[in-house]
């Protein structure tokens, strides 16, 4: 199965490529197990994958950084954490702290601590680490 990332204005939903000969086996369920759609289906397939991977996948995850700050992906609170620099120091704005898991887990990355160390350098109230 081939992810599409492209989004589609105005709903929730994404487009995803799957294989025609899936779709035939996908079909042939549409009418039992109380599937009604090829979307039902795709849907409790990929929620049944996710959930075998959920103790695998790392709890953070850096979904994006720049000099401004690190959006952190929280796996437990399936939510983004957005870490963000500023003169007066580091914070997280979900957990509305400087002292988080989010902080930590922004310190440990190496291309987020070149940034820092530039930052402190400048006279930033950034800690060490
Ligand atoms: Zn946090």
């Amino acid at each position: 199965m081939r992810k599409k990332r492209q989004k589609e204005p105005g709903t929730p939903h994404v487009t995803v490529k799957i294989p025609k000969e899936l779709i035939m086996d996908m079909d042939r369920l549409i009418g039992s197990h109380g599937f009604r759609s090829r979307g039902e289906i795709a849907k409790e397939a990929i929620r049944q994958l996710l959930n075998s991977y959920q103790n695998i996948l790392p709890i953070f995850e850096v979904l994006n950084h720049d000099q401004n700050g690190v959006k952190v992906y929280d796996r437990e609170q399936h939510r983004v954490a957005d870490v963000i620099f500023k003169p007066e120091g580091i914070r997280c704005l979900l957990c509305e702290s400087d002292i988080c898991p989010h902080i930590n887990f922004v310190f440990q990355q190496p291309t987020v601590r070149e940034i820092l160390r530039k930052k402190r350098l400048e006279g930033w109230k950034i800690p060490d680490f």
